[in-house]
């Protein structure tokens, strides 16, 4: 988030900020704009744009990292580079004046106590767990921490443990469980995410499925990268359109295929990548926080990296 005191004095400067873009060296003038800002990649690279405009800029985080939700690709070699990008945007941000703040989760009585003057919300997603038996466990820890159903963490330790979810990861913390995932691996949903970390598992040789109810894959892919994405499912996946996840077991996912038959597609690990929601009413709570506030990246609408960089730079302009 970005906050900006826009006395009258200084609307001119302002504009003529925004004509000229971030590279200009006209402050802002009398007690600097005050920006906070989440750490994903829709605010990093243009916090700093926002610094070098003469803002003061705290970058909040939550995590103990930056980066957002690809700190999860640190795990896939051959997304490694798109994990580093996150590096080289903070060490841009901090080069430029921006002041990170890790392990600080922005709340609106957080918001109030640092009384900024432009509040630029970009608190990404969370993953989707729709609730399919044997899911629960998966569920419950994604579910927001206000939520009146969420259990106490012993309870969902003891839905870990039990017969149902102890074998499912969600595709956002495989890198986090990496040892754990057996040479039978399920991925439940086919989107851009759930294509390569199939690919992913296929290439170290493990025996992987896709389960997906669409009748095809990564329809969210780039249109350059698809067609090269699918040629690597077809050497390493074993492929499950039109067919609908309905049961996550011990032993695979049931489904229901095209023809309205239960097949079980095997596997003892499940990979859930039924997509991400935004964090919308998160977002929602800060709306009221500051004299500007703007929702960018996924928690507006889930998207892409372009479009969350995009939505940061006009963001930036804005204030
Ligand atoms: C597995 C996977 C693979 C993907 N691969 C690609 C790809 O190849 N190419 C592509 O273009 N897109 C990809 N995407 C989508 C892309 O990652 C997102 O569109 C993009 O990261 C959104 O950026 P963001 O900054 O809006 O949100 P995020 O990256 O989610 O960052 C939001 C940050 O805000 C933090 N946060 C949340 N709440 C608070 C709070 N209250 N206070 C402080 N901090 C908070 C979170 O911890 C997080 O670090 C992928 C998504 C997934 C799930």
């Amino acid at each position: 988030m970005y906050i900006v005191k826009a006395e009258a004095n200084q609307v001119e400067k302002i504009v003529d900020m925004s004509v000229r873009g971030f590279e200009t060296d006209v402050g802002v003038g009398g007690t600097p704009g005050v920006a906070v800002a989440t750490a994903g990649h829709a605010v990093l690279l243009h916090a700093g744009a926002a610094a070098r405009r003469g803002h003061q800029v705290i970058l909040c985080e939550k995590g103990s990292a930056v980066g957002g939700i690809l700190k999860g690709e640190q795990a896939l070699p051959f997304k490694h580079e798109m994990y580093e990008l996150a590096g080289t945007y903070r060490l841009l941000a901090q080069r430029a004046g921006v002041e990170i703040r890790l392990n600080t989760a922005v709340t609106p009585e957080y918001v109030e106590r640092e009384a900024p003057d432009a509040l630029i919300v970009a608190i990404g997603s969370k993953p989707l767990v729709p609730p399919i038996p044997g899911l629960e466990a998966a569920r419950q820890e994604v579910l927001p921490v206000s939520s009146e159903a969420k259990l106490p963490s012993a309870q969902i330790e003891d839905l870990r443990r039990g017969t149902d979810g102890d074998n499912v990861i969600v595709v956002n913390d495989y890198y986090k469980h990496v040892d754990e995932v057996s040479d039978d691996v399920v991925v439940f949903g086919g989107g851009l995410a759930g294509c390569e970390i199939a690919v992913h598992l296929g290439m170290q040789g493990k025996k992987v499925h896709i389960v997906e109810m669409r009748d095809k894959l990564a329809p969210d892919a780039n249109v350059r990268h698809r067609p090269l994405l699918l040629k690597e499912i077809d050497k390493y996946v074993t492929v499950h359109t039109s067919c609908k996840g309905k049961e996550v077991r011990q032993d695979g996912i049931l489904c229901e295929d095209a023809e309205g038959n239960e097949v079980l597609i095997p596997g003892t690990t499940v990979i859930c990548a039924l997509g991400q929601l935004s964090r919308a009413d998160e977002a929602a709570a800060l709306m009221d926080s500051a004299p500007f506030v703007r929702v960018i990246g996924d928690a507006s609408r889930v998207s892409t990296i372009t479009n969350a960089v995009y939505w940061g730079y006009h963001a930036a302009l804005d204030i």
